[in-house]
């Protein structure tokens, strides 16, 4: 066996010479590496061995197929280069072309527009919380103020998993969850996420969609600091030009509740179809926590106040970019996702 693998050798390499070029190289591989090879023919030999040498014969067969191999892979390297080399002489590829370009991907429109809002909240140290997609009925309304009877249920049409589970209708339930897990501690937090609403899906509303939850407890936190913060958001993502005003409004989980406008972005005053011929934009809903829903994440409201805020998120990328349709954020369609 041992000289069978020998002369095996011999005749390999030998063989192995004679190829001068990069055609003739499978050939050979299949002669002797292949599946149906010389050196395949001989390890199934193996077994034929008598039982004392057959771990000599495995090693030695084992070496000589590295061997021819590394003896393989090293001819068949220079014999590409010879190739190109000849190529580049005789002018028949043109070495000055510009490579292919890779196709890169890029952040998605929405991930863009997230990750602004949280660079602006985290200059005014703010933290990031991620609160769970699927709630219970008891966080989404209950803990909120929104008790079982309440008219204001009938602001979000609801998926419902069963009685107690619910997709979230909004981010706010993420409050209750950072008020249980900081508190009674001061607390200054976005809750960024998705939400979900049984609603017929049109231009202007998905089944899902981007909110940024804000939350911030302390003492002797107050109204100005809400609008402060606001208008420092408004100016940073918007243009350091934006004038703002406040609306009263009505949340069920604040009191006084506001609406935070700010001056069109397209039409500077002049009134448009995007503005409604108004010259306002909603920024977001806010208002300072209600002492209900203190209570209901530990905070005594006699010792701790504090603010919220939520905002949509594809309604400003929609807006700096001109998008009328909402339902291009979600449609997976390259032509669109390509221009951000
Ligand atoms: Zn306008």
């Amino acid at each position: 066996m041992q000289d069978q693998i020998r002369i095996l050798k011999q005749q390999a390499l030998n063989d192995l010479q004679q190829v001068d070029n990069t055609e003739s190289l499978p050939g050979w591989f299949r002669d002797y590496l292949g599946k149906k090879g010389a050196v395949t023919a001989l390890l199934k030999q193996l077994g034929t061995v008598a039982a004392e040498e057959r771990p000599q014969v495995g090693k030695a067969i084992n070496d000589l197929k590295t061997e021819l191999q590394d003896s393989f892979d090293s001819l068949q390297e220079r014999l590409r280069q010879q190739k190109m080399e000849k190529e580049i002489a005789s002018d028949s590829i043109d070495v000055t072309l510009p490579g292919r370009p890779f196709p890169t991907g890029h952040l998605h429109l929405t991930t863009q527009t997230l990750r602004k809002i949280y660079q602006i909240f985290a200059e005014m140290g703010f933290q990031v919380y991620e609160a769970p997609d699927v709630e219970t009925d008891a966080y989404n309304f209950q803990a909120l103020n929104i008790p079982e009877y309440h008219p204001a249920r009938d602001m979000w049409d609801t998926f419902w998993v069963n009685k107690e589970v619910v997709l979230r209708t909004h981010t706010s339930p993420g409050q209750i969850r950072a008020m249980k897990e900081f508190g009674p501690e001061p607390i200054r937090v976005i809750l960024p996420g998705k939400c979900y609403r049984y609603e017929q899906i049109t231009p202007r509303s998905e089944h899902q969609f981007y909110q940024v939850e804000g939350l911030v407890l302390g003492h002797k936190i107050r109204m100005t600091d809400l609008i402060g913060v606001m208008n420092e958001f408004a100016r940073k993502m918007y243009g350091s030009e934006r004038k703002t005003r406040i609306r009263g409004s009505y949340f069920p989980f604040t009191e006084p509740s506001i609406e935070i406008d700010m001056d069109c972005i397209l039409c500077a005053g002049e009134g448009c179809r995007v503005c409604k011929y108004t010259s306002w934009l909603e920024v977001a809903g806010a208002g300072m926590v209600h002492p209900v829903v203190l209570k209901n994440g530990g905070y005594d409201p006699d010792v701790w106040s504090g603010f919220a805020f939520g905002m949509g998120v594809e309604r400003p990328a929609m807006l700096k970019h001109g998008i009328r349709d909402i339902r291009y954020f979600y449609g997976n369609n390259l032509q669109f996702l390509q221009q951000f």
